[in-house]
């Protein structure tokens, strides 16, 4: 009755929490993911520098060596003696030949390795007199400039002369000459390997080929993520990548981490959130079933109160005239009377076993004359009420372990269930039996039945179905939970077979009591009336 009062403020307190968690929540996760981005393009950045300056590494490494060699011819003695030059090749043998030139390129003195001196012309080492202008204007400025210049280009690659102005007077060009092969396999390898350092896969490619000359580990051109010409030989490029995982890939993965840790996180807030807002709800419904519970409590009250007063006020009356009608009020006091006293009862035991305070004492209880003596006790008002009353009690039942005004006041419970729900077809059927799980009494009626949505919670304390019927009908939702309290402390359970529209029927089973007890066949069980 009061659920749309408290429905309201229940979806409000839902659109809140989904704000309060969500909203956030989102904000932090859309904010992540562009920080995230900004930090990936960030470390992208930064690696392919990081790259890049490796490739110069080598590239200025290549340059240093030849510069050292450079040095070392430079500082022959002048002229030359060919022993002290193929001293020299022996000490650099990646050099295949060193050349010396006036400046007017009038003689080129050649020497190769294990050959004599002979004179070259100034083609054959690619010499030209704006070349011998520019190297010796740059000596003259303090910088020496090696020009590599190719001579020649076969199958292994190219042949390079390396020309500068060397120091001395006079003035003069010296060169030396390198194959590009042996250059790379020999000077730069040992160089690559050492930056390598198996985090990364440098290799040097010649032109138009797909397959390194040289690499520090199995590589492609096209798996290159960056590459520069080398100084030396500019037909030949300088490559390198990640070993492994390429940039993308580890930005990627670590992206695609981050994200997961994020998604989780959110799934947490929304888990908490979803568990506040079913504490919530918890809450109203059982401050809705509070309210009910008073009301339904107070209406319960009320009419028994109300018939008791009037039928009592007639009597004193004494406008009555026959002993007929007046034995007739009578026992409606008394009905409204048990009445009252039922639902009292309800409450205390409820109350006594919410609150861990009911105990119960176990004998051994013959069934069938405890449901014979509830049912002589309900006749009159199952006859009054036009309902056709069905018994099926088994024969040699054995005895069972119970709290016998317990059972008494669960099968009270039930009967009064199947009166109060049952409209045209009046019928109520009592059985008691046995199977497999145990010793059974059942009450069965061709009432409204219960709906299967409804079937599992009506057992639950202030449950009561939502039909228009049921709401009709007086109840408090604690009968049906004193039952299965009762029938779970005595280690047995309460069933329900129910169709809307076609009756219900509940069974309530106990164990059989221990074969060497004896029943106690008269155990006076309507106290629940006192
Ligand atoms: P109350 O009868 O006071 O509402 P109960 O705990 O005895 O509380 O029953 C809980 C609910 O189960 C009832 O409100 C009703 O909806 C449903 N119910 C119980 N017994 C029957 C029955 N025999 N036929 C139909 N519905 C029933």
């Amino acid at each position: 009755m009061n659920r749309p009062v408290l429905m309201a403020p229940l979806h409000k307190i839902a659109w809140i929490l989904a704000a309060l968690v969500l909203l956030p929540a989102l904000v932090y996760v859309a904010g992540r993911v562009h920080s995230l981005n900004e930090n990936e393009a960030l470390l992208g950045e930064i690696y392919d520098q990081q790259l890049q300056t490796m490739l110069f590494a080598v590239d200025q490494y290549a340059w240093d060596v030849t510069r050292s060699w450079a040095g070392r011819l430079e500082r022959l003695p002048v002229p030359t003696p060919e022993a002290e030059v193929q001293a020299f090749l022996e000490a650099t043998p990646t050099v295949q030949a060193v050349f010396w030139a006036d400046t007017l390129l009038q003689a080129v003195r050649w020497i190769a390795r294990d050959e004599p001196a002979r004179t070259v012309s100034p083609e054959a080492a690619a010499l030209e007199p704006a070349l011998v202008r520019r190297l010796l204007a740059r000596q003259k400025l303090g910088y020496q400039q090696l020009a590599p210049l190719t001579l020649a280009t076969s199958e292994a690659g190219p042949t390079v002369a390396l020309v500068f102005a060397a120091e001395g007077s006079p003035p003069r060009l010296a060169g030396l000459v390198l194959d590009a092969a042996p250059f790379v396999g020999e000077v730069l390898a040992p160089k690559l390997e050492e930056v390598a350092r198996g985090r990364f896969v440098l290799g040097v490619f010649g032109p138009g080929t797909e397959a390194p000359l040289y690499a520090t580990a199995p590589l492609q051109r096209a798996d290159l993520r960056h590459t520069r010409a080398l100084w030396l030989f500019d037909d030949y490029e300088l490559g390198i990548r990640l070993s492994g995982a390429t940039v993308e890939e580890v930005i990627r993965a670590r992206f695609r981490r981050d994200l997961g840790l994020i998604g989780l996180l959110a799934l947490v807030l929304v888990g908490g959130a979803w568990m506040l807002y079913r504490n919530v709800r918890r809450e109203v419904e059982l401050a809705r079933i509070k309210s009910d519970f008073v009301a339904n409590v107070s209406h319960e009250l009320r009419t028994p109160l109300a018939l008791i007063r009037m039928y009592a006020e007639t009597l004193e009356l004494g406008r009555l005239a026959s002993e007929a009608q007046r034995q007739a009020y009578y026992q409606i006091i008394s009905e409204e009377t048990q009445r009252l006293t039922r639902l009292v009862n309800n409450i205390l035991n409820f109350s006594h076993i919410e609150s861990g305070r009911k105990q119960y004492q176990f004998a051994p209880v013959a069934l069938n004359p405890m449901v014979e003596e509830v049912m002589e006790r309900y006749r009159f008002t199952l006859d009054q009420q036009g309902f056709r009353v069905e018994m099926d009690l088994a024969e040699a039942l054995p005895p069972v372990r119970a709290d016998a005004e317990a059972i008494a006041e669960a099968l009270i419970n039930l009967i009064d269930n199947a009166v109060k729900y049952s409209e045209a077809d009046k019928y109520v059927r009592v059985s008691t039996g046995r199977a497999a799980d145990g010793i059974f009494v059942e009450v069965a009626d061709h009432g409204i039945g219960i709906a299967p949505e409804d079937q599992d919670r009506i057992f639950d304390a202030f449950y009561r179905a939502s039909s228009s019927l049921v709401h009709d009908t007086q109840g408090t939702g604690l009968g049906l939970a004193l039952v299965r309290h009762i029938a779970e402390a005595h280690g047995g359970a309460v069933r329900v077979q129910s169709r809307a529209g076609q009756g219900s029927r509940f069974r309530l089973t106990f164990p059989a009591a221990p074969v060497e007890a004896a029943p106690s066949l008269s155990t006076p069980v309507l106290q629940t009336d006192a």
